[in-house]
């Protein structure tokens, strides 16, 4: 009897362990998304009021290669509101001393037309300042907005809106906010307007040009006025699970304030993350961002579609992982990532367009030649 009572215990406690063990390797497995909740997609028009934009709403997933797309794409169980991007092509993403760039020359390169070194925000090789898409818009009358998941200052929106040699001056990038008339920022960084080594309170400065300063995105999402800084977190916005939808709201936050300009607007959105979840090789998190990052192109999309005059593109800056998907579920949304790289690759990336203008953006492209198109159609 005795004997058998050790027995089962002895049982009993090998089952326990390998359950801990199995569910500890299934915990730690980073590149298997398990599958989840997907959203409803809907499909828009194609038929648009003219032949030429008013507005240029462009995204930029940060390190989204097609991969991350796809991986968006299955564990949403087979859509995405991207897909109402009928025009595809493909960015070549060199930086001028790279064949593989960072998001600061990627940035500058498509915000200025011109290759730079890797860490450049918005200077060329010898780190002289280039003019800017919004700058070139806003000398035709038209209103400019920037929005991203990280800090407002970091490398992507920095590029379209800073002059600095290196980006990791991030107080100098916030100072650079106050020299330009840009109609409205959403993103992190408040602590870089705020508190800060030259003793400048940016936020104090902000407001006094006129800008409404609000750190609570209900309150980003409720602006009605002209001129928003949105300052949603200290540096980096959380991951999905703790900023919520800021993206998607605060990509319809900063339309409604941009489209009260009958003479039309330029805004970049950036889902910046993606890159990080690339880096971090994390399925999951590449998944909860491509998917984050889609939503918000629902809303541009749900916006364009209304107006008729408003051209949406979608691309990247660059891809990050070197991923792949080598199995997934359109069923249970199951995506199993594999990865080359902890950093950046340099493979093309797509380059998804939708509205008036749309056909522009086909073929194989230099990243430079983005920032062209969108110039000829809003520049003349
Ligand atoms: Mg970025
Ligand atoms: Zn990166």
């Amino acid at each position: 009897m005795k004997q058998k009572i050790k027995t089962a215990v002895l049982f009993v406690a090998v089952a326990l362990l390998f359950s801990a063990t199995a569910a500890a390797q299934q915990a730690e497995d980073l590149t298997l998304y398990q599958g989840g909740e997907a959203y409803e997609v809907k499909s828009f028009t194609q038929t648009f009021k003219s032949d030429t934009p008013k507005n240029v709403i462009l995204f930029i997933g940060d390190g989204m290669g097609v991969a991350q797309v796809f991986a968006g794409l299955t564990a949403n169980k087979g859509s995405l509101f991207l897909e109402n991007c009928r025009y595809i092509g493909f960015s070549k993403t060199s930086a001028a001393n790279r064949y593989v760039t960072d998001s600061a020359a990627g940035g500058t390169a498509l915000a200025t037309g011109k290759k730079t070194y890797n860490g450049a925000i918005g200077v060329d090789v010898d780190k002289n300042p280039v003019k800017n898409i919004l700058k070139e818009v806003s000398e035709k009358g038209l209103s400019t907005g920037l929005v991203s998941t990280s800090s407002i200052t970091h490398a992507t929106p920095a590029s379209f809106i800073a002059h600095q040699a290196s980006r990791s001056q991030e107080e100098d990038i916030a100072a650079d906010f106050l020299k330009f008339d840009i109609d409205v920022f959403i993103g992190g960084g408040y602590d870089f307007f705020a508190k800060r080594e030259d003793g400048r309170n940016l936020i104090d400065e902000l407001k006094k040009k006129g800008y409404t300063v609000e750190k609570d995105l209900a309150r980003v999402k409720n602006y009605r006025g002209k001129k928003l800084a949105g300052l949603t977190a200290p540096n980096a916005n959380g991951r999905v699970q703790e900023r919520g939808d800021m993206l998607p709201v605060s990509t319809r936050a900063a339309i409604d304030v941009l489209a009260q300009n009958e003479k039309g607007f330029f805004l970049m959105v950036e889902g910046s993350q993606i890159d990080w979840a690339g880096h971090a090789q994390n399925t999951a998190y590449v998944v909860e961002e491509m998917l984050d990052l889609d939503r918000a192109i629902g809303k541009a999309l749900e916006f364009a579609a209304e107006n008729g005059e408003t051209l949406v593109i979608v691309t990247a800056d660059h891809e990050t992982g070197g991923m792949t998907v080598n199995d997934g579920s359109f069923e249970t949304g199951m995506v199993k990532g594999a990865y080359t790289s902890t950093g950046h690759t340099g493979v093309m990336v797509p380059v998804f367009s939708y509205g008036p203008g749309a056909s522009e953006f086909i073929g194989i492209m230099e990243n430079t030649d983005i920032h062209a198109k969108m110039r000829k159609l809003l520049v003349k």
